[in-house]
C-alpha cells in the first residue's frame, strides 16, 4: 500500500514485488489503497483490512508485505486481522541483505541495521509471530525470517543495545583492513562479472540469460553454496563468474544506506561490471547516475563497465538511441526476447581479463 499518486503507487508496487521475488517469495496479489492519511490503528483501514484477509485465505498467502514503514503497533494490528505474517518494505530489504552480505563487514552491518529496526518492534513480535504464522516462522522459512532468529529476539533491548555497540566497535576496527584489501583486489583466479542496478530491471533474467541451462545443471553444488553466485562461459569457452548483487531501491530507508554499501562492496572486487538499466524505466538517466554514486562510493567506478540497456522490447526507440548517444559502452538488450544477448555475451568476453596462458597462446 501506499499513499501516493496512483502511477508513484504502481511503480513502487512493481518494484516491491521484485524485492519480494528476490528474497524468494511467490507474489500472489497485489492491492492498492489510496488514501491520504494511513490509518492509525491499522495502517489501510478496517474494511481494506478485511478486504485483504479474504485475498489472503482466497490466494493461501503466508505473508503479507506492505509498501511503506508500519509502526510497530499497526503491524501488530494488521496482523490480527489477516492472521499471517506482516512485514513492510523496510524488513523486507533487510532480509534481502541478509541474504547477499557476504564479507565479515557486510554481515555486521546488516546484523546492526537489523537490531536497530527490531528495537522498537521487540514487544510482541515473537509472540505474535509463533501464534500466528505457527510452524511457519518458527521453520526459517519465507522472507522475514532471515537474520538474527528467536532467541535473539528475545533479548531484552539493554542485551541488544550492548551488541549494536560491540558491532559497531567491530564494523570502525574493520575499516582499514578493507583499504588493504582494496590494494590487494582482482586476484581473482576465475575472472568475476558482477552484475548490479537498480531492483527490477531484470538483472536476474540477464543472469538466466548469461548462463545457460547446461550450465546450471552442472554446477547445481556450486548454485547452492552460493546462490547468487553462477558460472558462465565466453563464446570462446573461458570461464567466468557471475554474480547477481544486491539491487538499488528507490528511496532507500536512510537507517540501511551503511548495510546497503557494505552489502555492495563485493562489487569493488569483480573484474568487471555489467551495469543493467530498465529502458522502459520514466528515468533511466537518473537510476544511472545513483548507481554511479554509489559504485564511486565503493571505489568501483574505475573497474570496466558495460551499460546492459534492458527491457528494449518495452523502451521508447528514441529514448534507447539517445542513451545510446551519451553513454559508452552501452549493449541494448531484452531479457524478455533474447535481442542483443549475444553481443553482451561478446563485450563481456572482450573485457574480462583473459589468463596468462590465454595469452601465450596467442602472442607467438
Ligand atoms: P531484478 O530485480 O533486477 O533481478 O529483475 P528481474 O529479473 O526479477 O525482472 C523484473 C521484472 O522485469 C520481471 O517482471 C521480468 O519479467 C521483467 N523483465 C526482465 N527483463 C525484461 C525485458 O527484457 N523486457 C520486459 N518487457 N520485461 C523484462
Amino acid at each position: 500500500w501506499t499513499t501516493g499518486p496512483a502511477s508513484e503507487a504502481e511503480n513502487s508496487l512493481r518494484e516491491l514485488a521484485a524485492l519480494a521475488e528476490t528474497a524468494g517469495s511467490e507474489v500472489l496479489d497485489g492491492i492498492i489503497q489510496r488514501r491520504t492519511n494511513p490509518d492509525p490503528a491499522t495502517y489501510l483501514g478496517s474494511g481494506k483490512a478485511l478486504e485483504l484477509k479474504d485475498i489472503v485465505a482466497a490466494t493461501g498467502a503466508d505473508t503479507v508485505v506492505v509498501d511503506e514503514e508500519l509502526a510497530p503497533s499497526q503491524r501488530r494490528a494488521l496482523e490480527d486481522v489477516v492472521k499471517v505474517k506482516v512485514i513492510d518494505r523496510t524488513g523486507l530489504i533487510l532480509d534481502i541483505f541478509a541474504q547477499h552480505a557476504k564479507s565479515k563487514e557486510g554481515k555486521a552491518q546488516v546484523e546492526l541495521a537489523q537490531l536497530e529496526y527490531m528495537l522498537p518492534r521487540l514487544r510482541g513480535w515473537g509472540e505474535s509471530l509463533s501464534r500466528q504464522a505457527g510452524g511457519r516462522a518458527a521453520g526459517g522459512e519465507g522472507i522475514g525470517s532471515r537474520g538474527p532468529g528467536e532467541t535473539k529476539i528475545e533479548m531484552d533491548r539493554r542485551r541488544i543495545r550492548a551488541r549494536m555497540a560491540k558491532l559497531r566497535r567491530e564494523i570502525a576496527a574493520m575499516k582499514p583492513s578493507r583499504e588493504a584489501k582494496r590494494l590487494n583486489r582482482r586476484r581473482n583466479s576465475v575472472p568475476s562479472v558482477a552484475i548490479a542496478g537498480y531492483t527490477n530491471a531484470g538483472k536476474s533474467s540477464l543472469l538466466n540469460r548469461l548462463t545457460d541451462a547446461g550450465v546450471l545443471v552442472e554446477n547445481a553444488l556450486f548454485a547452492t553454496l552460493d546462490p547468487t553466485v553462477r558460472k558462465a562461459e565466453t563464446p570462446d569457452g573461458i570461464g567466468y563468474t557471475l554474480s547477481d548483487t544486491v539491487g538499488f531501491v528507490r528511496s532507500l530507508p536512510t537507517q540501511l544506506v551503511e548495510a546497503f554499501r557494505s552489502t555492495l562492496e563485493e562489487v569493488a572486487d569483480s573484474d568487471v561490471i555489467v551495469h543493467v538499466v530498465d529502458a522502459s524505466h520514466p528515468d533511466p538517466e537518473g537510476q544511472i547516475r545513483a548507481v554511479h554514486e554509489v559504485l564511486a562510493d565503493i571505489d568501483a567506478l574505475d573497474l570496466p563497465e558495460i551499460i546492459a540497456l534492458n527491457k528494449a522490447d518495452a523502451a521508447d526507440p528514441f529514448v534507447v538511441q539517445r542513451m545510446r548517444n551519451t553513454h559508452r559502452d552501452v549493449v541494448v538488450v531484452s531479457a524478455r526476447t533474447g535481442e542483443g544477448i549475444d553481443e553482451l555475451k561478446q563485450r563481456i568476453s572482450e573485457a574480462i581479463p583473459r589468463p596468462d596462458h590465454v595469452l601465450d597462446l596467442l602472442v607467438p
